[in-house]
């Protein structure tokens, strides 16, 4: 049977069914819509079969506390999956997520979190991805499509500088446009330009003194005139509270308050209908945000819809086989002398797995934050390596017993979220930043007495942010840096330090030699801020990452891109299909990839672009695109990238607008930031 009205018929225009919808709602409704229902829900209003519109945490798998206490697939931290610079992967990901707020009966995951990671010692630097823009998006765009191809919404978060957690509600970033735009905004851009993702959460942080929520600059001006974006706006939790009013938030652009409890009611009946009467906004205003809001109920399928079953618990092997895959590849070898690593399970007898994340099940409710996801089983390091060589290598607890040690060292959750807030504990947890970038003193203790034991000691990090290696780097013969590697994370590594699969992670962040030489804390008014002002100012600008650390001649630890592998590669041979580029035309950038190794691998082609000569100052040299490829030993593959004149641009902040200039670029091409032997020159002309 047809439909009577047009907004509930699925196979209408959508831009039509919202305008329909627009039309039936009432004021009243309207506004019983802006505000949430209670912590995850929205209200329904039965009169127009509008049922209500439920969201989940993210964004490392389909969270405990916001999915009615439901085990699902936990993933490696988004750091990790950042560092497989693999696009499919991401995708993938996104797909398993999709399908799991599905069976968990929610309509949205609040995910993926796309901060930019500013500083090596941000709480959150777990759930994001990268310092630099390009990589951030186009893996956060993967994980949108996928999350989409399910018919569910993804939510990037938090819009718009909230890199760092320390007093997050409070604190107001001090920030250039140029560097918003460059950087931050870009970022963004680039996502929903890729993936149009059809939700997005604020920050609890102000920028430039204006609360995200109630900011009017980044999120009508920018967001949705600049940029196009045409999903709804959600706060970050209780995040209205602190703003001026209903009228700020819904002039700005807000599309829904969350949640809906009565210690948050800034969007509430009486102060929606107050400042309606008083004329300080109107039903356009009223409009203008509940349209992106519909647009999201009719894109999801809630108008009309019948629910499936909700699973309590999900466990299905596929789904932990992306978790898998993830933690693979995310894995990146920081150091391997002598080839120590892979260990040869023919040529072992014993092996000791120690240290404090060895046997650290990290799946608890609450830890770590919001993004805590309990799986049905997690695989510690102790139990997938120990069954990886069971029957063949005799695991011993004494490092001097053993011809090999495994140790497994790093930092953690600290526990439950709510409890960190109070006792301000240090690690990778919401709400927190650590302080030190070195490991715990102990653990350094650890290591040392370890290596005085056995110099054959692997040293396995286990964190969600980099960490500072310098004082026991040169004693030890490898570091596999394993972020935290999920559910399926021991199996994952035992396959790894086994050589069954071949390391191919790469670092999307950049290891500073000390955290002075980092551009965020050149002082302490960039980071963690001006804590009585609650400032935080980004006086680095648009020298963020390895742009600042290649501007200004500073070595770092490990580069932005950087990790080994267990063969080796040779690109040769950059191309580019025309010398000259005009206007909106496109080009292509082929290079060579040769395994010159006896194993198989991966290895990461890094396109970076420079500005031979500009008006403004540029960095060096900025990563533009990517591509993973898959190589036996002696084979060769041609890899060809195509870029446009946006691989030029910068944010001109007189024209206030992304710019190319006429002239020369270079393209580099190699293996990390600071391993590029190819390079070709293109002219641009308008
Ligand atoms: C976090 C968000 C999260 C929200 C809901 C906030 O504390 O910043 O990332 O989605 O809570 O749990």
């Amino acid at each position: 049977m047809e439909e009577e009205f047009i907004y509930l018929r699925r196979d209408s225009d959508i831009e039509d069914r919202v305008e329909d919808l627009l039309n039936r709602l009432k004021i009243e409704e309207k506004i019983l819509l802006i505000r949430g229902r209670d912590f995850w829900t929205t209200k329904p209003i039965e009169r127009l079969k509008i049922p209500s519109f439920g969201m989940t945490d993210g964004p490392i798998g389909v969270a405990y506390h916001s999915s009615f206490k439901g085990k699902r697939t936990r993933f490696p931290a988004t750091i990790g999956l950042a560092s497989t610079w693999n696009k499919d992967l991401a995708f993938k990901m996104g797909e398993v997520l999709g399908k799991e707020v599905k069976l968990s009966g929610r309509h949205q995951i609040l995910g993926p979190g796309v901060n930019i990671i500013r500083s090596p010692l941000c709480g959150r630097n777990f759930e994001y991805l990268s310092e630099d823009p390009v990589l951030s998006s186009d893996i956060a765009a993967e994980v949108v499509k996928g999350i989409q191809s399910q018919g569910i919404a993804s939510c990037i978060k938090h819009y718009l500088t909230n890199n760092s957690e320390t007093k997050r509600m409070k604190i107001s970033t001090e920030i250039s446009e140029r560097a918003l735009q460059e950087i931050y905004i870009k970022n963004y851009k680039r996502i929903i330009e890729k993936a149009d993702p059809w939700g997005l959460m604020v920050c609890y942080n102000k920028i430039n003194g204006v609360y995200g929520a109630e900011n009017k600059y980044v999120l009508r001006e920018v967001l949705r005139d600049q940029i196009g974006f045409t999903g709804h706006v959600v706060t970050d939790w209780f995040a209205a509270r602190r703003t001026s009013g209903a009228t700020g938030c819904i002039k700005a652009g807000l599309s829904l308050e969350m949640p809906g409890m009565f210690l948050n009611k800034i969007m509430s009946r009486k102060n929606v209908i107050k400042a309606l009467k008083n004329g300080e906004i109107n039903e356009d205003d009223l409009n203008y945000i509940v349209r992106p809001l519909l647009r999201t109920f009719i894109r999801v399928g809630l108008l009309g819809e019948k629910r499936e079953r909700i699973e309590s618990n999900i466990d299905i092997p596929e789904h932990q086989e992306v978790a898998k895959q993830i933690a693979e590849e995310s894995m990146v070898l920081l150091k391997n002398e002598s080839n120590i690593l892979p260990i040869s399970i023919h040529a072992i007898k014993k092996l000791a797995i120690l240290g404090p994340n060895a046997k650290k099940v990290f799946g608890k409710p609450l830890h770590g934050g919001s993004s805590a996801v309990v799986p049905p089983k997690e695989i510690t390091p102790y139990e997938g390596i120990s069954k990886y060589v069971d029957g063949k290598v005799e695991i011993v607890t004494k490092p001097e017993e053993a011809d090999v040690v495994l140790l497994f060292v790093g930092l953690n959750h600290r526990g439950h979220m709510y409890l960190n807030l109070i006792l301000k504990k240090e690690g990778d947890t919401e709400g927190n930043d650590r302080k030190h970038y070195e490991l715990p003193i102990k653990q350094q203790k650890l290591i040392n007495k370890t290596l005085l034991k056995n110099p054959n000691t692997v040293v396995i990090l286990i964190a969600g942010s980099p960490i500072d290696v310098s004082e026991w780097f040169e004693d030890v013969p490898a570091i596999l840096n394993a972020w935290y590697p999920g559910m399926m994370g021991g199996n994952a590594l035992a396959r790894v330090l086994f050589g069954e699969i071949n390391p191919s992670g790469k670092l999307p962040v950049t290891y500073p030699k000390r955290l002075e030489d980092h551009p965020a804390h050149k002082s302490k008014k960039r980071f963690p801020g001006d804590l009585k002002e609650f400032k935080i100012y980004f006086d680095e600008g648009i020298y963020v990452g390895y742009r600042y650390f290649d501007k200004n001649h500073v070595d770092p630890f490990f580069p932005f891109g950087y990790g080994l592998s267990y063969t080796r590669f040779k690109m040769s041979n950059i191309k580019l299909d025309k010398p000259n580029l005009k206007g909106q035309e496109t080009f292509t950038v082929s290079v060579d990839v040769k395994n010159i190794g006896d194993k198989s691998g991966a290895e990461v082609i890094q396109i970076y672009v420079a500005d031979d000569k500009c008006s403004v100052d540029r960095p060096n040299k900025e990563l533009q695109a990517f591509e993973k490829v898959y190589l036996k030993p002696g084979e060769e593959k041609t890899i060809s990238i195509t870029l446009t004149e946006s691989a030029f641009e910068f944010y001109s902040d007189i024209e206030h607008k992304f710019v190319a200039e006429t002239g020369t670029f270079t393209i580099w091409a190699g293996s990390s930031s600071r391993d590029l032997p190819l390079h070709a020159k293109i002219n641009y002309s308008k």
